[in-house]
């Protein structure tokens, strides 16, 4: 199966390739390198022995787009492609939403040019905002968003919605992550943020290394077990394979169909700095800080809907996330 992947050299896309060439599959890479270095694929090659078809440009360029369109028989796509920093969106929504909502509709239109009608959209957590209640299903409600980051997904998602409205014969996919951590096992493959992280496994993972001094954790006050911050935590190789799933099950599937990706289990800061430490065999320093604004308390995943409809369940624990994590980023000090 031959499949326009954009975004594909970043952190989720890059995992999801290897998996897809693993699998048989054919992914076409398209990505404009503002968040990825040219250097991830020699990675895949190198863990797959097959070279991806690469095409460097921008989603914004419908006229590079079609060009790509008309060179492969695509059969779907899975747009990874967009910024994803909560802050940096905050200082810069133009940008956000220009990237984010009119990449989104420019990659429609060349998909509507194609003839290509099944698409898996990355989309967030984020949209559900702060939940009434945990877990979180597919049917929790949606767009109380905090930011202009969150405001593009859940903005995407109501122009592809629309769009399947009037196009019903599309497979339209909206696979909402919960957070991704981790990296391939071989350690060759991980997460390599530019500046300074914004997340908090990247950041406990620079601190491990002796990149930084110590984590800031914000806010021991929220009404969890330990007062520390709760999110589900899913390891980037369950990601990857989701999409696997979603695409042979729903891929081809006439439908609008949304997902959770997450483990249905949520873990604290606390938690996870403790697992880190285990799997990098020392302590990581931290300090307790304030809250950082529009951050909520707990979040996780219910995973029924994926199980029962789709089949599939994430299956690496937290130790595997941490000690990937730390595999990658002890072998790759500095990243790519
Ligand atoms: P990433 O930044 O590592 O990957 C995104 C890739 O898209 C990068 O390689 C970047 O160069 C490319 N890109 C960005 N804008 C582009 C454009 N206009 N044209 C072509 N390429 C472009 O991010 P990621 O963590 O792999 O996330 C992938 C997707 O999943 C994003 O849409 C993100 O918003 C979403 N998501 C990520 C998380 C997370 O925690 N990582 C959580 C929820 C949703
Ligand atoms: N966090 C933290 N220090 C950091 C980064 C994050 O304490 O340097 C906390 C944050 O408050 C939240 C959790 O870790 O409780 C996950 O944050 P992240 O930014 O990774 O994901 P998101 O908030 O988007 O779910």
């Amino acid at each position: 199966m031959k499949v326009l992947v954009t975004g594909g050299l970043g952190y989720i896309g890059s995992h999801t390739c290897v998996q897809m060439l693993n699998a048989g599959m054919e992914p076409i890479i398209v990505d404009n390198l503002c968040n990825a270095k040219i250097a991830v694929l020699d990675r895949i090659e190198a863990l797959t022995n097959i070279r991806p078809q690469f095409y460097q440009g921008d989603i914004r360029d419908e006229t590079f787009l079609d060009d790509v369109f008309s060179k492969h028989a695509i059969q779907s796509v899975i747009h990874f492609a967009g910024l994803k920093a909560v802050g940096e969106s905050v200082a810069k929504p133009l940008e956000y939403y220009d990237n984010n909502v009119n990449g989104s509709l420019v990659l429609a239109r060349a998909m509507r040019t194609a003839g290509v009608k099944s698409i898996i959209f990355s989309s967030s957590a984020t949209v559900y905002g702060d939940p009434e209640s945990v877990p979180i299903t597919e049917s929790s409600s949606v767009g109380a968003t905090t930011n202009p980051y969150g405001r593009s997904k859940y903005m995407v998602e109501g122009c592809l919605t629309d769009f399947y409205q009037s196009q019903p014969d599309w497979s339209v996919t909206f696979a909402r992550y919960f957070n991704p951590v981790g990296a391939h096992p071989s350690g060759t493959m991980g997460e390599d943020p530019q500046g300074i992280p914004n997340n908090l496994m990247p950041f406990i993972a620079q601190v491990a290394v002796g990149r930084r001094d110590k984590l800031s954790i914000f806010g021991d006050d929220y009404a969890t077990p330990d007062g520390t911050g709760v999110r589900d935590y899913i390891h980037v190789m369950d990601v990857a394979d989701g999409h696997l799933v979603a695409l042979n099950r729903v891929g081809q599937k006439a439908g609008l169909h949304i997902y959770n990706l997450g483990t249905g289990k949520g873990s604290s800061v606390i938690e996870m700095l403790d697992a880190f430490s285990q799997a990098c065999g020392k302590p990581v320093p931290y300090e307790i800080c304030p809250r950082r604004p529009g951050d909520i308390g707990a979040c996780w995943a219910s995973t029924e809907k994926a199980e029962k409809q789709l089949g599939w369940k994430a299956t690496r624990s937290v130790l595997e996330m941490t000690a990937d994590t730390w595999h990658w980023q002890s072998k790759n000090p500095q990243g790519y």
